[in-house]
């Protein structure tokens, strides 16, 4: 199959939605990362999505709407405080889980009895979602496990000659994935921090909590997503506390003399770090900016060594709870084995 990357034009979202119609995916631009989008009434295009990507099948996925879409069609209920939130953040990277049952395809929540609906606010994914329609169902435009997709370079790297088509959006502003977000209890839940973080959502609504997944109770996870290794670049990769940066520093020294090693640190740092002659990726400055800069640099790492050595940025809460979420997953984190969940 040859894959296309085409702007975003009248013809191009036609030809989109004729995929889409056909029950083929085809990959989009969002202000998060790129998504890989299929039908959400549609079994066979779901399942094809898990397909695509190598993607566990208990993971869920996310339905994206457009702005003006009827949520009634898709979830069973609506709490008042959701509303709140969609006023306040939406179009946007937020992503809420309502309960639903049966109201789009059963492969879409992996037999969970939630759906979990965002409403993006980039003008690609309007236009298409417009065109559409329909809810689109769309995991991050990545194979299983690897880094996150922020341009159309990325997913075509990935899933060249599989998908007919990518919609190409430019390099996405906000670079991690949404915060998610469970509306079915009495308070909001974060399942997955993100850009709209913790402190925001408590201002709007008077309380929001994170959810810690205890892999020991027993119990189902309520995020399955964090059951898999995640956002990782194709190297062997090292993460080093932000105090312990002089750590660091030696493992630099010593690995680089068998290896080609790349270090990946905030602005700060990368002073320190150049002396090494090795190659050093500035991940920013400010959180935003991190979160921005990060499946970029861990792409961009892949290519230039055999070893990447993070170091954590040393701020804490807001949006660098999702930054360094992202960061953690994509250098330590492992599959959970059966066995332990
Ligand atoms: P991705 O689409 O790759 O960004 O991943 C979607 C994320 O949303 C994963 O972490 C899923 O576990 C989570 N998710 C999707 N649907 C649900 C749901 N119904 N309940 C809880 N988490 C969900
Ligand atoms: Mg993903």
């Amino acid at each position: 199959m040859k894959t296309e990357i085409k702007n975003v034009t009248p013809e191009s979202l036609r030809e989109a939605k004729n995929f889409i119609n056909a029950g083929e995916v085809v990959a989009i631009p969002t202000e998060t990362v790129y998504g890989l989008g299929g039908n959400a009434f549609n079994d066979e295009a779901v399942k094809k999505i898990f397909t695509v990507k190598g993607r566990p099948n208990d993971n869920p996925l996310i339905a994206h709407v457009h702005s003006g879409y009827d949520l009634s069609k898709i979830i069973d209920y609506d709490p008042p405080y959701a509303k709140k939130l969609r006023d306040a953040f939406l179009p946007g990277p937020l992503t809420l889980v309502y309960p639903s049952t049966g109201k789009v395809s059963p492969f879409v929540s992996c037999g969970l009895n939630t759906l979990a609906v965002r409403i993006p606010s980039h003008d690609g994914a309007q236009a298409f979602l417009r065109a559409v329609d329909i809810p689109i169902v769309a995991p991050s435009a990545n194979l299983s496990k690897h880094v996150s997709p922020t341009s159309a370079e990325h997913v075509y790297e990935d899933f060249q000659g599989k998908i007919p088509l990518i919609l190409d959006g430019g390099t996405c502003v906000g670079g991690i994935e949404s915060t998610v977000c469970d509306v079915t209890g009495e308070i909001p839940v974060i399942l997955r921090p993100g850009l709209i973080t913790k402190e925001m959502i408590a201002e709007v609504v008077g309380a929001c909590e994170e959810y810690t997944p205890d892999f020991q109770s027993g119990e189902r996870v309520k995020s399955p997503g964090v059951l898999y290794k995640h956002y990782a670049p194709r190297c062997e990769t090292a993460l080093f506390a932000a105090g312990a940066w002089t750590d660091a520093l030696e493992k630099a020294k010593a690995a680089a003399k068998e290896k080609r090693v790349a270090i990946l640190c905030e602005s700060e740092l990368v002073g320190t770090f150049q002396v090494l002659g090795v190659t050093v990726l500035d991940l920013g400055r400010t959180a935003t900016e991190m979160a921005n800069r990060l499946y970029g640099a861990l792409r961009e790492a892949e290519g230039l060594c055999e070893l990447l050595i993070a170091i954590e940025p040393k701020a804490r809460g807001g949006v660098m709870t999702g930054v360094l979420n992202r960061l953690q997953k994509a250098c330590i984190s492992t599959d959970i084995p059966h066995g332990k969940r």
